[in-house]
């Protein structure tokens, strides 16, 4: 466990960027610290430039637990993306309300990307196949989040290697090429799932109410369900689905099945009418 202490930093306007060279021998020396020790290099180095992002899951509100207690003004980005269960609006204002201190950025979908999706493809497309599936996640999650993180030379996430196959290999700093090549920090990477429960058990967290209803994985209310017993713990996200990556493209680059040609007409025309994304 870490010793670090609470304290104020100085706020950060210079850009910080690394090459993949020196990042990878930074990731060396961090493979095997806390994950406090992870969060207070990562606080030190890009201040407020550097955010929390999160959707409120377990790994998460760990996350901003251990960072609150080395800096209380931490910036916290999330995505609503128009589809959460009222749970999370509940909860987020419960988590608010415990570290009132964080400063909490709510990023919406540009409803000029929304509209034309929603108005062509139907209010539930996501249903019909993975391509639509994965152009609702574009539009209501990627792209908002590529705009937040627009202004960041550094994001924490809570990514662990145990949670799926395509997570197996991430590294606790990285540089993230499919985000202009600014750092990704995964400070419970070799984190087990048990672990995290331990931890906010152990801090007396409240945790997001779904997990009591037997979800293990928190998205959209549409595109979630609790597991059922010997379930995979990412089963319950788009759960219809057959062979398909449980990602929505925000962790990592997903072969598609052609949905991108979609999202340029939609982008494309929202385009011509202004939009700068
Ligand atoms: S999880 Fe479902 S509703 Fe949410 S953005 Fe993805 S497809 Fe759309």
């Amino acid at each position: 466990m870490s010793n670090t202490q609470t304290k104020e930093l100085q706020p950060t306007t210079q850009r910080v960027v690394f090459d993949d060279l020196e990042l990878g021998e930074i990731a060396l020396e961090l493979d095997d610290k806390d994950p406090q020790d992870v969060i207070a290099w990562g606080l030190e180095t890009f201040g407020d430039r550097a955010a929390f992002v999160t959707s409120f899951q377990i790994d998460g509100i760990a996350l901003l637990d251990m960072a609150y207690q080395i800096r209380p003004d931490v910036r916290v980005i999330t995505v609503d993306t128009g589809r959460l269960p009222t749970a999370t609006y509940e909860y987020m204002a419960q988590i608010k309300q415990r570290y009132p201190k964080i400063r909490l950025e709510v990023h919406f979908p540009d409803h000029r990307h929304v509209e034309p999706m929603v108005n062509q493809y139907g209010i539930n497309l996501f249903y019909d196949s993975v391509p639509n599936r994965l152009m609702c996640c574009h539009v209501r999650k990627v792209r908002p989040l590529l705009r937040a993180l627009e202004d960041l030379d550094a994001w924490f996430t809570g990514l662990r290697r145990d949670q799926w196959a395509s997570r197996s290999n991430i590294r606790k700093a990285e540089l993230d090429h499919d985000h202009h090549g600014i750092v990704k920090i995964n400070p419970l990477a070799d984190w087990m799932e048990e672990e995290v429960w331990d931890y906010v058990r152990q801090r007396g967290i409240p945790t997001h109410p779904l997990y009591e209803k037997g979800y293990t994985s928190i998205g959209c209310d549409c595109c979630t369900r609790a597991i059922k017993p010997g379930e995979d713990s990412r089963a319950g996200r788009w759960w219809w689905e057959k062979d398909a990556p449980k990602e929505c493209g925000i962790h990592c680059p997903i072969e598609t099945g052609g949905f991108e040609h979609e999202v340029q007409a939609i982008l494309g025309e929202t385009h011509e009418q202004g939009d700068g994304i």
